[in-house]
């Protein structure tokens, strides 16, 4: 089989002379911490998604580890959340000292299914944090109406969504906390980043507070002196760069073409593949616009007769960079030596065993898609064959 030159990841940034030039202006600045730069880039997140606040952070983990904080999450409480997810979403709740629930994902969408948060809400549940896996938009009109009701938080980790929209408004303005990501495989890069967005003025403050040491410095000021702060609360330093914020301004400007190129390119794979037997394509809720972070495939062997590992080891051979996103959290040893088992939630579970990612990355070309179908393709008929 052929063999690509150059290996194709499943992930990429995108930066140009424009993004350098903003970055190195800031170099030659005054500021290369805590400048203007980061209030300009949390305005620009947050005009962009339609909040009232962002709340910029070192890294989406510390970002969702800040709402975490904001929400008031501690000791005791429970915190619910799809095992289908990148572990950050989990462990925020862990650094509270929280116990996680894992509820089932929706067998259509691959995102929690507000049905089993339902069943999964005791006396002791205080936050949902659902994930807009792969830039779909999970349900979340749905769950804030579970939340209103039974008194939960809702942090929404939108570390694939931003740009997605959900019933005509983009991701961020729905629920209480929202917190997106600029890790370099993300919609828009910082290098590392995050940011939380909210309309809550009392999270705004307090997000502010635990990303800087928990120290303020009003309202003591005037009776103190212009030195005087107080450390108030445990906080971190959890911080974002002026270098990082420049970067992020600059890619916040091509966010939507971004977006188009995304749609664009998934649009074709589906086209190309829907006719492929043993091969299930994404499928989309009504009233949503995913952000296209990845491009999932389900893979039923029974029909391929390959598994999904002979398929993954023959299209990294090729040069493919397919992956698999994600292993179900509480697989890991660290949440199985806290009791968790297998069989927690069968459908995720199932729906691992089948799952294969597909490069897809603004900058990929219309070919390079061609190409990965081409190769999927041509995989699977290789078995065919031999198996004559
Ligand atoms: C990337 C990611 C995070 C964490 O973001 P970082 O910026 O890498 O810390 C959290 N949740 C999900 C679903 C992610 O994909």
């Amino acid at each position: 089989m052929s063999k690509r030159e150059q290996f194709l990841p499943y992930g990429q940034q995108w930066i140009d002379n424009e993004d350098i030039e903003a970055v190195v202006t800031t170099l030659r600045s005054p500021y290369l911490t805590t400048g203007p730069n980061i209030q300009q880039f949390e305005e620009s997140v947050a005009a962009y998604v339609g909040a009232k606040y962002a709340v910029a952070f070192a890294n989406g983990t510390a970002a969702l580890h800040g709402a975490c904080y904001a929400a008031g999450i501690t000791v005791g409480d429970e915190v619910i959340t799809t095992p289908i997810t990148f572990a950050a979403s989990s462990n925020c709740a862990k650094y509270m000292g929280a116990d996680v629930v894992f509820a089932d994902i929706n067998k259509d969408t691959y995102n929690i299914d507000p049905a089993d948060i339902s069943r999964k809400i005791t006396r002791r549940t205080k936050a949902i944090i659902p994930v807009d896996f792969t830039g779909q938009p999970c349900e979340i009109d749905v769950i804030m109406d579970i939340a209103r009701e039974n008194q939960l938080v809702v942090i929404q980790d939108g570390a694939h969504s931003l740009g997605a929209e959900y019933k005509g408004k983009k991701i961020g303005s729905q629920a209480d906390m929202t917190m997106f990501s600029f890790h370099p495989v993300k919609p828009v890069t910082t290098a590392e980043g995050g940011v939380i967005v909210t309309n809550n003025e009392q999270y705004y403050e307090k997000l502010k507070l635990f990303r800087s040491h928990g120290i303020t410095r009003t309202p003591y000021a005037e009776e103190q002196g212009e030195w005087y702060y107080e450390m108030v609360d445990l906080g971190y330093n959890y911080r974002m760069t002026d270098l990082q914020a420049a970067l992020g301004s600059s890619q916040m400007k091509k966010l939507d073409s971004f977006m188009k190129r995304r749609r664009q390119l998934a649009a074709l794979y589906t086209e190309l593949m829907k006719d492929i037997p043993g091969i299930r394509v994404p499928s989309q809720l009504a009233d949503t616009n995913s952000g296209w972070h990845l491009y999932s495939i389900q893979i039923d062997q029974e029909v391929t007769g390959k598994s999904r590992k002979q398929i993954f080891e023959a299209m990294r051979a090729a040069n493919i960079g397919v992956h698999v996103h994600y292993i179900p959290v509480y697989w890991f040893p660290f949440y199985k030596q806290l009791g968790y088992e297998k069989g927690l939630c069968p459908i995720a579970e199932q729906w691992y065993a089948g799952a294969l990612t597909l490069p897809l990355y603004p900058k990929m070309s219309d070919e390079d898609v061609k190409d990965v179908v081409h190769t999927l393709s041509t995989v699977l008929q290789d078995r065919m064959n031999t198996d004559e």
